[in-house]
């Protein structure tokens, strides 16, 4: 990643974005802060959980942890002004990017009807030398593919009964947090409630066991450095992937 590159504003001229992730806790690593911001200016955004998150704490088992992992996903959405949360109830930490997996997401296009989609990176790794994880490398790559299926009528064309129609106005979809980010939005006046729906992940935060962790201090770094290149204060970045052809 090119820490001096200047990032681009994203396109702001849209009304419904559905932002499809891996697992409860992603969208608060960052994209909440702009989910806050999108949702004070009157736009719908909704959540899709490909899966609960429900092996995500060593001490719980996944029967109990999926409850209080599915709660904590919708308070924290509930902070940044979402109020629809889908779960998909794949099963977490070994999800794959199968043509199963993206009918599953292309139906929820087809319900949502988004203009933008937002995931998580899926590319190789956050930048660092840290590899990213496998299920955000599935649902982004399946996401991605879902998109272009939910527009076309002869795929997935069971799914077309009860009224459900084709759904191909996606313009665009974004990546968070993607080492390969171009482009960015202002979160500056809405950084604190990024910061509270990350602390409404609390049995997850406690669970990682990282001591002396600071949501607000962790979320201020990436911040402050995409803010730098968008020349405002704190800025979430995303890579763009558009939709449409010739592009
Ligand atoms: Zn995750």
């Amino acid at each position: 990643m090119d820490e001096l590159m200047p990032l681009t504003p994203v396109d702001e001229s849209w009304q419904t974005a559905l932002c499809v992730v891996a697992h409860p806790d992603d969208l608060e690593f960052g994209a909440a802060a702009a989910v806050a911001r999108w949702t004070a200016q009157g736009k719908r955004v909704v959540y899709c959980m490909v899966t609960s998150g429900e092996a995500g704490i060593d001490g719980m088992h996944p029967d109990q942890c999926r409850t209080v992992r599915e709660a904590e996903q919708i308070e924290s959405g509930r902070i940044v002004g979402v109020d629809e949360v889908i779960f998909l109830g794949e099963p977490d930490g070994i999800v794959e990017a199968t043509v199963a997996l993206r009918s599953r997401i292309a139906r929820v296009v087809r319900e949502v009807r988004p203009d933008i989609v937002i995931t998580n990176n899926f590319r190789e790794t956050w930048g660092g030398r840290n590899l990213n994880q496998a299920d955000h490398i599935a649902v982004g790559a399946a996401s991605v593919d879902a998109v272009r299926d939910a527009g076309n009528r002869w795929i997935f064309s069971d799914q077309l009964v009860d009224g459900l129609e084709p759904w191909g106005g996606v313009r665009e979809v974004w990546a968070a947090g993607s080492p390969q980010a171009t482009y960015a939005v202002d979160t500056t006046d809405t950084f604190d409630a990024g910061v509270a729906s990350l602390e409404a992940h609390r049995a997850y935060i406690d669970g990682l066991g990282w001591e002396d962790w600071d949501a607000e201090e962790f979320l201020a770094g990436g911040a402050r450095q995409a803010g730098s290149r968008l020349g405002v204060r704190y800025a979430t970045a995303f890579e763009v992937f558009p939709m449409g052809w010739g592009e």
